[in-house]
């Protein structure tokens, strides 16, 4: 049996990733695209390849579809999540889940209660390297984790320079866009969760409405590691990286902050560096396979709602810190989940 999908937002990742990871999969199928644009609906489906284009969300819900993947701007999610689990539908959502931990913990429970599949869609749980990471921790490659340093300041490509860095009441800013990602890779890599962080943000010069485009971040972890961020919208020769440092060895990571299977990891230690091995699949189809065999009652997606409360939590906490100039601890109150 196949598993029909319904696209809530004719957005830029459902066009360049989503749709495919669909696709690459046996039993994926994409059956109908919303838009709260009739016309863009259409182009869109045309552009796509799908069949039924619709301009309300009643309309989709009422499509013969078993889950909705959420892509519109960040402030929808709630609304169109709460929706689609009322309508039974499984929801993959993306990231931030809503503009408040809050919410996001509001449609979390919705999903639970309904017995409905829920997913947060952070890819870079999915990247062969990150995993990679994961596991030469887990098995104590490098010893105890002392500390991470997370790189991932890139420069917002001109298509995407929309309501990112115009519309705060859509949810724009770099923390709810790329430090989301970064508290969900750390927690996953490091098998740890984030209690405190402390944060710096800018306004560099692309984005307005008091916007931030640019921030650093401190975190303290459970276990004591202690990790740093930088998240931009506005650094054109960066590049991405990720290091974790142990008491035996270190991992160095390079370009892997990203939505592409690339990237290398390094592994130093006393007996040298040697280079990783991982897999090269596609994030986002990875991402899918999972929420398929969650679906058929197969384990659980790649990130979870609860994963999404997390890095909304850690963002959340990001910006009060950048505003009061204080370390500010990070509390996603999952224990109102049990
Ligand atoms: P887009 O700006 O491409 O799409 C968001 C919404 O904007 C669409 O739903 C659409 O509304 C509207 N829109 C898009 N293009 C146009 C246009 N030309 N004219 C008018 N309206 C338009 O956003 P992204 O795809 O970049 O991001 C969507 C969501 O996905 C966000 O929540 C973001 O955080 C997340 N994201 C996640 C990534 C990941 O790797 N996990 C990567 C990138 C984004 P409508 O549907 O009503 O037509």
């Amino acid at each position: 049996m196949s598993v029909r999908w319904g696209l809530i937002g004719a957005s830029t990742i459902a066009k360049q990733f989503m749709i495919n990871a669909i696709r690459a999969q046996a039993d994926g199928e994409v059956a109908a695209v919303m838009s709260s644009s009739a016309e863009r609906a259409e182009a869109y489906a045309r552009e796509n390849n799908i069949s039924v284009a619709v301009s309300t969300l009643d309309a989709l819900l009422s499509e013969d579809i078993d889950a909705v993947y959420i892509s519109t701007t960040n402030e929808l999610h709630l609304e169109q999540g709460l929706a689609a689990i009322k309508a039974g539908k499984h929801v993959l959502c993306e990231k931030p889940l809503a503009l408040t931990s809050a919410n996001a913990l509001k449609m979390v429970t919705a999903a639970k209660a309904a017995g409905i599949v829920f997913g947060t869609n952070h890819h870079l749980r999915n990247a062969g390297t990150h995993r990679a990471m994961r596991e030469a921790i887990a098995s104590g490659r490098i010893g105890k984790p002392i500390a991470a340093r997370v790189f991932h300041s890139v420069f917002l490509p001109e298509n995407l320079q929309g309501w990112r860095i115009t519309k705060p009441e859509a949810g724009g800013g770099v923390v709810l866009d790329i430090t989301v990602h970064d508290a969900d890779t750390l927690r996953f890599v490091l098998g740890d969760d984030p209690v405190e962080i402390s944060a710096f943000t800018q306004s560099a010069g692309m984005a307005g409405s008091g916007l931030e485009d640019g921030a650093m971040c401190l975190w303290r972890f459970k276990s004591g590691v202690i990790a740093q961020s930088h998240e931009g919208f506005t650094t054109k020769f960066a590049g991405t990286g990720f290091e974790l440092h142990g008491s035996e060895g270190s991992l160095i990571a390079t370009n892997v902050m990203t939505q592409k299977p690339i990237g290398s990891v390094l592994l130093r230690t006393a007996d040298g560096e040697e280079e990783l091995n991982f897999d090269r699949e596609d994030l986002y189809t990875r991402s899918l396979r999972q929420f398929h065999a969650a679906i058929r009652g197969e384990g659980q997606p790649a990130a979870t709602g609860d994963d999404g409360i997390w890095s909304l939590a850690s963002a959340e906490a990001a910006l009060q810190s950048a505003k009061t100039g204080k370390a500010v601890a990070i509390d996603p109150q999952l224990g109102s989940l049990a």
